[in-house]
């Protein structure tokens, strides 16, 4: 008999969902989290989109620990000097339907343990789960430093660049262009102080995301998310890029911070927080199995992230895969069969659940970003002097924009701009 009905690696977002789900179901389950606590190592940018937490705990917003509601959206086209924004709000970005939230990991990673534990998941933190236990194919428990422990299930939630999940099912390590580095910092600043540099009310806030010069050029991008009383302030790159750029991610986030768009908003704020991460950006075709014998993948120990340039999504995934992961190792452990076909319900409901419907409908999207190298240099400038013709009154006669526009657009190549147009399209 095996010590555990299941096993959950990791207490980030996917985890302890699934371990809740277990929990609730009667089961036995021990959560191993190599932090020394949950939320320790974990990084986001800092916004969750709630819908999927709230499917889990419908009264989420009354005790969890969330920063500031999302009611302003901001994309900007970043030049070296310059910087073109979209800024949109809405009444319905404060709906159920459609809200979200920034959240500080450090805080709400033990939230979500929590509620694990109460449901009574055990918890060990401090450890982490080395090699998996196998029978031939089949997983049957984990190794950490000198003890084995079995289960009939284990759920893999250990997130990006799993060492594990080579292990469950044989998959591969994501190549360079499926991986993506973020550095970020916390600063701290009067909650007022925000509200009137971002122009929200007091609970609520803003995204900021931009593209261009906060990556030097290179594929990814900046973001600026405000929390209650410190903006979180990163920028993201893809690996395959980042080895040949000539500035290292960490002088990128300085000179981004430096930015005239961004210095503005951080003039005497104190940073308490630094730290980086990978993050999973090849989406669909990047994912491995998602089920072995005796083994579920969730959150992105199977690459569940999507980077569509104008968000980016993993925590949703996560918790609601999580939550997937755990319904279904209970029902099929109260079935007696936790083989891969007796798992297999999880492949089915994530297919009927927006998890792998979004990552389905954005699979292209990765190959456009990682090739659409005009969109952090050209475009931005375009961008740049497009507005310069509008706004620049310098005293020189005015030409009318019919003879300005097209010498910009000629710049980039009609064809090339057609191209990028045409397929950014179909990507998204
Ligand atoms: C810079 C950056 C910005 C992002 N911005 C956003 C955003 O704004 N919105 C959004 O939704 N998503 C964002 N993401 C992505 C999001 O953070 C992840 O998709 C999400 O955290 C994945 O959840 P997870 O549970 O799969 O993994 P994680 O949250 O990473 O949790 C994995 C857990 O497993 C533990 N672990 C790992 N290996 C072991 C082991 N061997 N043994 C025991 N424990 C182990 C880790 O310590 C960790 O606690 C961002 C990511 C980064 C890096």
């Amino acid at each position: 008999m095996a010590d555990f009905d299941a096993i959950v690696v990791g207490s980030g977002c996917a985890g302890p969902v699934a371990a809740y789900e277990l929990a609730r179901a009667g089961k036995s389950v021990l959560v191993v989290e190599r932090g020394t606590f949950a939320g320790a190592k974990n990084v986001s940018g800092g916004r969750l989109y709630t819908h999927a937490l709230r499917a889990v705990f419908p009264d989420f917003a009354a005790e969890a620990p969330l920063e500031r509601r999302v009611v302003r959206e901001r994309i900007s086209m970043l030049a070296p000097e310059a910087n073109v924004t979209v800024d949109y709000t809405d009444d319905l970005l404060r709906t159920e339907r459609a809200e979200s939230y920034t959240v500080l990991r450090a805080r709400f990673d033990p939230w979500l343990a929590g509620k694990a534990e109460e449901a009574g998941a055990e918890y060990v933190t401090g450890i982490a789960v080395e090699s998996l236990l196998k029978d031939g194919a089949r997983v049957t428990g984990v190794r950490a430093g000198d003890d084995e422990i079995t289960a009939d299930v284990v759920i893999l939630a250990d997130g990006v660049n799993s060492l594990l999940t080579p292990q469950a099912v044989g998959a591969a390590r994501p190549a360079l262009g499926q991986v993506a580095a973020g550095v970020k910092q916390v600063i701290e600043l009067p909650e007022r102080t925000i509200s009137d540099r971002l122009m929200c009310a007091d609970d609520e806030g803003a995204a900021w995301l931009f593209v261009g010069d906060a990556t030097h050029g290179h594929v990814g991008g900046g973001f600026v998310y405000t929390n209650r009383s410190s903006l979180s302030v990163g920028v993201v790159a893809t690996l395959s890029d980042l080895v040949t750029a000539e500035t290292p991610i960490y002088q990128m986030l300085e000179d981004f911070k430096r930015h005239p768009a961004v210095a503005p908003l951080l003039v005497g704020g104190e940073v308490v927080e630094h730290s980086g991460h990978l993050v999973a950006e090849g989406g669909f075709d990047a994912m491995p199995p998602l089920v072995g014998d005796g083994v579920l993948l969730a959150g992105e120990s199977a690459m569940m992230c999507i980077n569509a340039g104008y968000t980016v999504r993993g925590m949703d995934l996560a918790i609601a895969a999580g939550q997937l992961a755990g319904q279904q190792a209970a029902a099929a452990l109260s079935a007696g069969d936790t083989s891969a076909a007796g798992l297999a319900g999880y492949r089915t409901a994530l297919e009927e659940s927006f998890v792998l419907q979004d990552l389905r409908t954005l699979r292209t999207f990765p190959g456009f970003m990682e090739h659409a190298t005009r969109l952090f240099v050209d475009y931005p400038a375009m961008a740049r002097d497009m507005f310069r013709q509008l706004f620049a009154v310098d005293g020189t006669p005015v030409r009318p924009l019919r003879t300005t526009l097209p010498p910009l657009a000629k710049r980039v190549g009609y064809l090339n701009l057609a191209r990028d147009v045409w397929k950014g399209a179909k990507a998204l």
